[in-house]
């Protein structure tokens, strides 16, 4: 599969508040990340995968805001721009619970990896700083790692898949959890490379595929993470059934907390029963037991 390419679009607008309102409307059209710049003229930043971008469409959702008056630019963005974006957007180590999740090379990660990445009950997790998806800063991964840590015994000795990996974080913080085995899928060529060169930073080996998930086996996995937009999961639902295991774990994330009642129904409906869940700014992570 070819790596996919990314559009930008810019929208002006006048405070935090409103980038949220519009986030929440434009996320419904494939919009899978967002940047918010504060300044004298503050800009929301959008990004969807070209192959998804609808001008009529965005224009049609916009209209439909009183307020917004209007000013937005659309441009494409080549795989090779995510490090520019990256470089100029910056990344800084974060903690989420127990795990820190440092930019390879800086100097809170020093230079230790294997041996010194799990450290009494702390986990450093060293992330190549020239991608973008997948750092540990938004609220949807952090939310996923933070729950595989609260129930680690879901992980330990299983066999996990990192769907839609993006970095491989979440990947990689099942392997430092004790996971028995786990591999990886991203739909983007550039992701995929991202990720293969995070589990070798991590002094691990894993296998990561470019696909979707046409690529997970039946019946393969105990824990099955993934962190994608809403409407690819509630599509792919009935496959991740399929791949998990009886009593097999199911996480997700990547929508917001107005869609995890429409996401929980559709999953009970196939038998995956609902364990826990947890928000944070809106944004919604639910696990499921099959
Ligand atoms: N797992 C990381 C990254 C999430 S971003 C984290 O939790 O932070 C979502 C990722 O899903 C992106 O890397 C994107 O390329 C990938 N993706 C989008 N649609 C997909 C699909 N249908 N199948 C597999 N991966 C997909």
């Amino acid at each position: 599969m070819d790596s996919q390419d990314y559009c930008e679009v810019a929208l002006k607008v006048d405070s935090e508040e409103q980038a949220e309102i519009i986030e929440a409307m434009v996320v419904d059209l494939g919009f899978d990340s967002f940047q918010f710049e504060e300044g004298n003229e503050p800009v929301l930043r959008c990004y969807i995968q070209t192959s998804l971008f609808d001008g009529n469409a965005l224009g049609d959702a916009l209209a439909g805001i009183p307020w917004f008056k209007g000013g937005w630019s659309v441009r494409k963005l080549e795989a090779a721009d995510w490090n520019e974006e990256w470089e100029r957007n910056g990344f800084t180590a974060i903690e989420v619970g127990r795990v820190r999740v440092c930019p390879a090379g800086s100097e809170e990660a020093g230079d230790g990896v294997d041996g010194e990445s799990v450290t009494g009950d702390r986990i450093t997790i060293l992330l190549d700083p020239r991608m973008a998806f997948g750092t540990g800063h938004h609220d949807t991964t952090c939310m996923m790692m933070k729950t595989m840590q609260d129930n680690s015994e879901d992980i330990v000795g299983k066999s996990v898949m990192d769907l839609g990996c993006g970095t491989a974080v979440l990947g990689i913080l099942a392997a430092k959890l004790g996971a028995g085995s786990v591999s990886a899928v991203d739909i983007d060529a550039t992701a995929v490379r991202s990720a293969l060169g995070n589990i070798r930073l991590n002094g691990l080996d894993f296998e990561v595929v470019c696909s979707d998930a046409s690529a997970l086996k039946e019946d393969a996995y105990d824990v099955l993470l993934a962190n994608i937009h809403k409407n690819i999961i509630i599509s792919d639902l009935p496959r991740y059934r399929k791949a998990l295991r009886r009593g097999g774990r199911l996480l997700l994330s990547g929508f917001y907390d107005r869609d995890a009642d429409e996401i929980t129904a559709v999953a009970d409906g196939l038998g995956l029963t609902l364990l826990s869940s947890c928000s944070s700014n809106g944004w919604a992570c639910l696990r499921f037991c099959k």
